[in-house]
């Protein structure tokens, strides 16, 4: 038998001192992810992820980037039945660093990029923080964040 779930999450990021930090958990089962969860009824995936964060850190004050949006995907079993899972991943910003762990979850980190990656556990979860990461220096780069010009220049 296969089931099919649907979750969803974000790449959480806040700024400190003009360094950049993303939010890992360390999940029950061992793991290090990113916070997401199930998708339920009546909810929209940026809803989901809300909920999800709220509940899995206590951050409230959450800024959803523009533009990004990456799936996974990734197959477990549970007790016979074999699951096709897929998590839909959004990028968001926040000034908030105090989190308040739900019982699911053993610990949190904020981390540098680089001691993000080495940390997740899963591949597809590091290719999700890899394009986030991506899509928010060529902004940077350009002038742009956020959608406001940081710095303008005269033609
Ligand atoms: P959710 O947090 O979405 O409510 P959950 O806690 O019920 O979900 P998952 O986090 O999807 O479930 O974990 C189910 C199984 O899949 C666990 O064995 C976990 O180790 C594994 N798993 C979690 N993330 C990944 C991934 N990115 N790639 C492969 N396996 C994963």
């Amino acid at each position: 038998m296969m089931l099919e779930r649907k979750s969803a999450g974000a790449v959480v990021f806040t700024e400190i001192d003009g360094e950049r930090y993303y939010l890992l958990l360390l999940y029950g089962a061992g793991h290090w992810d990113l916070p997401k969860g199930g998708i339920e009824r009546g909810e929209s995936e940026l809803d989901t992820v809300r909920r999800e964060v709220r509940e899995e850190t206590g951050i409230e004050d959450l800024v959803i980037i523009d533009g990004f949006r990456k799936v996974i995907n990734y197959f477990y079993k549970s007790g016979s039945a074999l699951v096709r899972k897929t998590v839909v991943f959004y990028l968001a910003k926040t000034p908030q660093t105090e989190v308040r762990l739900s019982h699911e979850h053993n610990a949190y980190a904020w981390l540098k990029m680089e001691d993000a990656m080495v940390t997740l556990t899963y591949k597809t979860a590091k290719e999700v923080l890899f394009e986030a990461n991506q899509f928010i220096f060529p902004l940077e780069r350009s002038g742009y964040y956020e959608g406001a010009p940081l710095r303008r220049t005269r033609v």
